[in-house]
């Protein structure tokens, strides 16, 4: 393939995927004067990841913070970030997120998106740093900024292969859309933001054999497309080892709707045997790998009235900005549905098809590891990370809510250096550059919540400046 060959259209700046990583990119792109297309493969604004996630961002210094009385500071969430990624994570990566995660909240509540006045507390976090608006909203922003800058952004049109030339250079892009194949030249650079593997079970399945059959709740585009199209140019992939499950989806439930964090708030999780299995605390995706041990992978979250409340409280702050649905850390009129209630523990035992005596026993344990300051079956020590005391389970009512692991995500994928570029193990591969969940070395052996939305925008917004200038 030469430059001379035959395109069937020219831009500077081609973009696949139009969730957060993508829109972030050719906003940037655009911004510095790129002609900019981006192509995502499904065929509606509201079928990425980024468009149906629960909308929690980490950032950290913001305003809303500041009024919340909550310091924070990018060092401290630099610290979290290499902590909960049990430094496996890429350290230039890692700054180049706290680095700009700031000015990319600015950049986001200037372009109009608006956040809930809390700040939620969720996993890896040493300060409430959980910041909600409304996801869909949100890329409703981003698709009208990229096109106010000029870029066009075409639904139902999947990029199914790179195009190089005789020096490996990335220099186009196959595209197919509802009728066509055509060759698509990038002038500058190509950017893949097509999001993670989650509904890739063959990429699942080489990884371990137990994820084969689980439930994905991410957008349906996510089938590995980015990784295909980059192997065989050499990229090298990171993170895989540490793919993961999350823990926390309603055993009926197949979207972000009935995902439930309550635990973070003080409920314990119970396996069908009664028995707790895991310190509460850690990221819910360790706890997704602890749930696959368990009967039928079933966890179930038990917990009491004042930890019901504190739920219903925050779905009540937060949800004058985003729907209630989104509260993830509460509780709303669809969760409370889904609930097992009982008046006594041994009844919840009951509701639940769990031994009686082995719940009791369970409950009292922990109660009176909480009473002696020491949780001594598993170690746990706070609510969620490092915030929180622990709390007794003993003002009835009583309630359940039975959760499974599922695929939200993969976060692992494409090496890049922190202009984005994607690796190769002798260098990069010119002219390609890779943002979002479709990267790998970020987020390391586990998960900081909110931080693969922040990163998708913030590596989105780097691709795109980097592949606008065509280096
Ligand atoms: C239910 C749920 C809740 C979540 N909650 C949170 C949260 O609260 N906080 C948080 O930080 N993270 C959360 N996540 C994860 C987070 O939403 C994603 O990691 C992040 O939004 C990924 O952004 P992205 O731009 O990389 O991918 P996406 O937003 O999914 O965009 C990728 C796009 O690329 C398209 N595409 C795929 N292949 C091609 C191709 N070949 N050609 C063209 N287009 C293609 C896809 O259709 C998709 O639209 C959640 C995820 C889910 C599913």
């Amino acid at each position: 393939m030469t430059e001379d060959d035959r395109w069937d259209s020219e831009f500077d700046v081609v973009v696949a995927g139009a969730g957060g990583a993508g829109l972030a990119a050719a906003i940037e792109a655009a911004e510095a004067g790129a002609r900019t297309v981006v192509f995502e493969k499904q065929a509606k604004i509201w079928e990425s990841s980024t468009a149906i996630n629960v909308g929690m961002v980490a950032f950290a210094g913001t305003d809303v913070q500041e009024r919340l009385g909550i310091e924070d500071s990018s060092e401290l969430l630099y610290q979290d970030l290499l902590a909960v990624g049990q430094s496996k994570n890429v350290p230039s990566l890692v700054r180049a997120y706290t680095d700009h995660q700031l000015d990319t909240y600015h950049w986001l509540t200037d372009m109009g998106v608006r956040w809930a006045e809390v700040a939620t507390a969720a996993a890896g976090m040493s300060r409430p740093r959980g910041h909600f608006s409304d996801p869909l909203d949100m890329v409703r922003i981003l698709k009208r900024e990229a096109e106010r800058r000029g870029a066009t952004v075409l639904y139902h049109c999947a990029v199914t292969g790179l195009i190089t030339d005789s020096r490996q250079r990335v220099i186009g892009v196959e595209m197919r859309d509802r009728v066509n194949e055509t060759r698509v030249r990038a002038r500058r650079g190509v950017v893949l933001a097509t999001g993670g593997f989650a509904r890739s079970p063959e990429r699942l399945a080489a990884i371990d054999p137990r994820f084969v059959g689980m439930a994905a709740t991410t957008g349906v585009g996510h089938t590995g497309d980015a990784l295909r199209m980059a192997e065989p140019l050499g990229a090298v992939l990171r993170d895989m080892e540490y793919v993961k499950p999350s823990y926390e989806l309603h055993v009926s439930g197949d979207s972000a709707a009935e995902i439930c964090l309550v635990f973070y708030l003080g409920a314990i999780i119970v396996n069908r045997q009664g028995r707790r299995f895991v310190d509460e605390s850690i990221p819910y995706k360790d706890i997704g790998m602890a749930s696959l041990d368990q009967p039928n992978g079933v966890g179930v979250m038990v917990f009491d009235q004042k930890i019901f409340d504190r739920a219903v409280e925050n779905t009540r702050n937060a949800s004058s900005a985003i729907p209630s649905e989104n509260v993830v850390s509460g509780l709303d009129a669809a969760r409370i549905r889904l609930l097992v209630q009982a008046e006594t523990i041994e009844e919840l035992a009951d509701g639940i098809g769990v031994p009686r005596r082995e719940l009791k026993e369970t409950v009292e344990r922990y109660n009176d590891g909480v009473a002696g300051g020491t949780d001594t079956e598993f170690g746990r020590r706070h609510l969620s990370a490092s915030i929180g005391d622990l709390v007794k389970i003993e003002t009835p009512p009583f309630y359940a809510y039975e959760a499974k692991s599922h695929f939200l995500s993969t976060y692992a994928g494409l090496a890049v250096d922190d202009s984005m570029r994607v690796l190769t193990p002798a260098g990069h591969i010119p002219g390609l550059f890779a943002a979002g969940e479709t990267i790998g070395g970020f987020h390391g052996a586990s998960y900081h919540s909110g931080a693969a939305v922040g990163q998708a925008l913030v590596f989105g917004r780097i691709a795109g400046r980097q592949a606008a200038q065509g280096l």
